[in-house]
């Protein structure tokens, strides 16, 4: 799941950034409001955590934008001034959630987690397909019960594969969501995790299986 986090203190923007990197996310970063508006207009996001100090202007004025639009995306506005009235104008402009600085990383973690869950880009904290499960939240994947491990990358691409069984993801689109735009990505990146996560699933004894659709991309299913 790809997010783009919106933050000119280049310190916070980098803490964070680790955070959700660790946490499965794929993160691009914009340090002012019209590089945001460019990377929202060119990119797809589940997510977008916007701080409203930027050095060309409000970041709010970004997010009314965005909502004049017609745009639905999840945003947490980030901002120093706390202040009740701020709160306010914050969220009648479409904000989703609002975080005064200073926050720990870890109470932004949970708001994404909440506003995406109610956006429904989380449905739940569990998918199942066959005997596979995953839990989104730790990226925990269990064949039959028992736990098999699984790198930050593989568990992205598992989770969007399961949360999408049966229907084709595009080569991509997970690419999209498994890289952010600062990474440079061999043309054969997405296969390379595909290869491992179908080693993985068939040493485990999975009952669901990844399937190439030719020139298209990845389905997962149960296997017949
Ligand atoms: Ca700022």
């Amino acid at each position: 799941m790809r997010i783009l986090l919106v933050e000119d203190d280049a310190a916070l923007a980098s803490a964070l950034t680790g955070v959700f990197d660790k946490a499965g996310f794929a993160v691009d970063h914009a340090q002012a409001r019209e590089d945001a508006a460019l990377m929202l207009r060119a990119g797809h996001y589940a997510a977008l955590i916007l701080d409203r100090g930027l050095p060309d202007g409000d970041g709010l004025e970004l997010l009314g934008d965005l909502r004049a639009r017609g745009s639905t995306m999840p945003v947490i506005v980030l901002t120093a001034r706390g202040t009740l009235d701020a709160r306010i104008s914050g969220l009648d402009k479409g904000a989703d959630d609002y975080l005064a600085k200073p926050f720990s990383p870890d109470e932004l973690m949970a708001r994404l987690r909440a506003v995406l869950r109610r956006n429904g880009s989380f449905q739940g904290r569990e998918v199942v397909c066959a005997n596979l499960s995953f839990d989104i939240d730790n990226q925990g994947l269990k064949v039959d019960g028992e736990s098999v491990a699984l790198s930050q990358r593989e568990g992205a691409l598992l989770a969007l594969l399961m949360r999408r069984a049966g229907l084709v993801v595009t080569k991509r689109l997970a690419e999209d969501q498994l890289f952010g735009a600062g990474d440079t990505l061999g043309s054969n990146a997405i296969e390379v995790y595909v290869h491992r996560l179908r080693q993985k699933l068939d040493q485990a004894g999975s009952l669901a299986e990844i399937v190439t659709v030719r020139g298209v991309g990845y389905l997962m299913r149960a296997r017949q």
